[in-house]
């Protein structure tokens, strides 16, 4: 079960991390044909955080050893979404 303190961690970096609404990259939807691994808001140009994804090769043999390409989908969508549906999650948790 999750403790106050975990919950009052959440809500201090929900309030220091960039406002607004955040949205995943072009890499997220399969039927675009941009592949950007960035989540985005709407305040700023670039992006507020950059996804790794898979160059099939691992550190040793100079590659990235990033999640498959199917993880890295799910961790860009995780990432946006759960920004934007934390502050309901919270209020639901602590009964507001
Ligand atoms: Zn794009």
């Amino acid at each position: 079960m999750i403790t106050n303190d975990e919950l009052n961690e959440l809500r201090t970096l929900l309030l220091a991390a960039t406002p607004g609404e955040w949205h995943p990259g072009h890499f997220s939807d399969p039927q675009h044909s941009c592949n950007c691994l960035h989540v985005l808001s709407e305040g700023h140009m670039g992006a507020i955080a950059t996804i790794g994804v898979s160059d099939g090769r691992l550190v040793s043999e100079g590659g990235n050893d990033a999640p498959s390409a199917g993880e890295a989908m799910a961790n860009l969508l995780l990432i946006a979404r759960m920004k934007n549906l934390l502050p309901e999650l919270l209020d639901a948790v602590e009964g507001k």
